[in-house]
């Protein structure tokens, strides 16, 4: 059996501004069929390709990467945003709409012999998984897979990622 995932994601008008609908995701991991079946099938899409690490993007890619994660009985790597992680890090700058951040990961977090998933719920315009590819590939990792909850591909994220020779498996269009 199949749920309905993208009837339970909520659609927000309006918000974080006017104009713009966020895709709220809070609504489908309050649903426990909802939010494992997501893991799931995000994890059963790559049982098969040797991933040693997952690595989710901070905040909503902790959520569905921790569950992907256990799923495939492999460790995690958190992404985070810059300046929250205690040890020695890497970092990535990207720019946003007005501006730029940055993301960061443990420098020794992965590494050349590790295959890693990246996970985040959502890709809009590809620029956060994007960096987050660049950053981890400059560990030496094999990053070649993707996996999302919500792809928007009128917005062209995912092609761009797929041009960068990374797969991109998402459950909602
Ligand atoms: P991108 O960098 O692809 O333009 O934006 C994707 C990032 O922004 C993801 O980390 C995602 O969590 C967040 N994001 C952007 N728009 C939305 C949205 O409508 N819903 C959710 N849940 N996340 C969004």
């Amino acid at each position: 059996m199949t749920l309905d995932l993208k009837a339970l994601v909520r659609s927000i008008p309006d918000y974080p501004k006017p104009g713009i609908i966020f895709r709220d995701i809070t609504s489908l991991i309050e649903n426990s069929d909802g939010f494992r079946e997501s893991c799931q099938r995000l994890a059963d899409a790559h049982r098969d390709k040797g991933i040693t690490r997952v690595a989710g993007i901070e905040a909503r890619g902790f959520i569905f990467g921790a569950g992907v994660a256990i799923a495939l009985g492999v460790g995690f790597v958190p992404i985070r945003k810059a300046g929250k992680l205690p040890g020695e890090t890497i970092g990535q700058n990207y720019a946003l709409e007005y501006g730029v951040d940055t993301i960061e990961i443990h420098a020794n977090a992965v590494g050349p012999d590790d295959t890693v998933l990246l996970v985040d719920d959502l890709i809009a315009t590809g620029g956060t998984a994007i960096a987050a590819v660049s950053l981890l590939r400059r560990t030496g990792a094999s990053v070649q897979h993707s996996a999302f909850v919500i792809d928007l591909p009128d917005i062209g994220g995912a092609a761009k990622l797929r041009a960068q020779g990374v797969d991109v498996e998402a459950l909602i269009a």
